[in-house]
């Protein structure tokens, strides 16, 4: 049985939480494929070295010395390696990355040092050989992984403990590739996917995802398990614990992510599922998986008598937005009036063109502008054909005098949008949270 563990950056920050890692992959013999991050901040002011890397890179481009920051990188680097009594020379590495900035070689190459050197050091650290990403994690020219190519050259390994970089890979002429940031967890669940890992296990520095914001709720619940739905639906609105893309590979080979947490290494985590069926029929799902949100966003409402039965009108009004390049958050529609929300952002400097385009193309009798929305999403696989739910949810917002200025939800029940104005938006968290969560979830 194989365990994937990646450590995210701030797992890897500094020597002693080397050393919670180790004691973290010496507790379980399975954790014998380990990707790790480069080194996070170590405390508030501290700087993640791969911002480092690519601010150095730009001081590059704008003929500004960049030594003071290579010498914070070296620095960080130096400090674990003397902690730990290492037995690894990186000063060449250091050199070479100097040379390799000064001869403005690609960003990706650069870039990807952060995750090479903590690799090499944590690999030293934990006696496990170290395998370069750019050997293992190969892509097509088309930028796609070549998951035949990363099976063959695994073979190779034998499955062999090892620490392998993440956050980048290889074309076939070996031009490193970097992933989008945060591409680390995306390695993990690419190798867990071809070494059929039985769990990929994503180390970060939260207990899992919680119920809601902790920002928000003080020390809100973990959720103990959810699906990809919820997942992408809690993702998408906020809670950022995982890269969006790493539930992709392992999807087909339905291999359980588990998040954990490295500064508390008992915690339960929580388990991430294509599917929780098995599970739900013994535990049976509370309603609410959990609550997420976000801010900032524009509704746009058209009154167009008879708007639900016009063939081909959302068609056109969405590809009015499509032109302008502005993705949809939601769009309910009812009888004479369709509302469109997006991204306050999406729209800044192109609002009133916009809306001209509407007026012109779409010939409505009104529009309206409403700012300053907040929308709240209420997730939850047990909410399924749970009568009287969205009344209860509904009533809740009414009894703390909140107003709701649009909702949505899909005939797949598994989230609600609600949306509310921005001042309202804490309160309307704080309210499910406390009847729906706090009040059926035990403590
Ligand atoms: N080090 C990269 C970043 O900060 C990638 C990663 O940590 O996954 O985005």
């Amino acid at each position: 049985m194989i365990k994937v563990a990646k450590f995210g950056g701030s797992s890897l920050a500094d020597a002693s939480q080397f050393q919670k890692v180790k004691a973290i992959v010496q507790m379980d013999p399975d954790r014998r494929v380990i990707v790790a991050s480069a080194c996070g901040k170590a405390h508030p002011k501290d700087h993640k070295v791969t911002d480092l890397l690519y601010l150095a890179h730009a001081h590059r481009q704008y003929g500004v010395s960049f030594d003071s920051i290579l010498e914070e990188i070296a620095q960080k680097y130096r400090n674990i390696q003397q902690t730990l009594h290492l037995q690894v020379d990186l000063e060449k590495d250091f050199a070479q990355l100097k040379e390799w900035i000064q001869q403005q070689m690609p960003i990706d190459l650069i870039v990807s040092r952060g995750e090479y050197l903590t690799s090499r050091l944590l690999a030293a650290y934990l006696g496990f050989a170290f395998v370069d990403a750019s050997e293992v994690i190969r892509f097509r020219y088309d930028g796609q992984v070549d998951y035949a190519q990363i099976e063959e050259t695994l073979q190779k390994y034998n499955e062999r403990p090892m620490v392998i970089p993440g956050f980048y890979g290889a074309y076939p002429n070996g031009e490193i590739k970097l992933m989008a940031r945060g591409g680390s967890d995306v390695t993990g669940s690419i190798l867990a996917n071809v070494m059929n890992a039985q769990e990929y296990e994503n180390w970060t520095d939260v207990s899992g995802f919680y119920v809601a914001d902790p920002r928000i709720i003080q020390n809100p619940l973990s959720i103990k398990r959810l699906n990809y739905q919820e997942l992408r639906a809690m993702s998408y609105m906020g809670a950022n614990v995982l890269h969006d893309d790493a539930v992709f590979p392992v999807k087909s080979k339905n291999i359980p992510i588990h998040i954990l947490n490295t500064n508390a290494p008992t915690a339960p985590g929580t388990y991430i599922l294509a599917d929780c069926t098995q599970y739900d029929l013994v535990e049976h799902p509370y309603p609410i998986t959990g609550i997420s949100g976000r801010e900032n966003f524009v509704a746009i409402t058209l009154t167009i008598p008879g708007a639900s039965t016009k063939i081909g009108l959302l068609q056109e009004v969405l590809r009015i937005f499509a032109e302008f390049r502005v993705s949809i958050e939601c769009a309910p529609i009812n009888v004479d009036t369709l509302s469109v929300v997006v991204q306050q952002q999406a729209v800044d400097h192109q609002l009133y063109d916009l809306v001209e385009h509407i007026r012109k193309r779409v010939q409505p009798d009104d529009i309206r502008i409403e700012e300053h929305i907040a929308l709240l999403a209420i997730v939850g696989r047990g909410m399924k054909e749970k009568l009287g739910m969205s009344g209860q949810l509904l009533s809740e917002f009414g009894k703390h005098q909140i107003n709701i200025k649009l909702i949505s939800q899909s005939a797949q029940e598994l989230c609600v949008v609600v949306g509310v104005q921005n001042r309202d938006f804490e309160k309307a968290m704080r309210c499910i949270y406390d009847k729906f969560i706090k009040e059926v979830q035990p403590q």
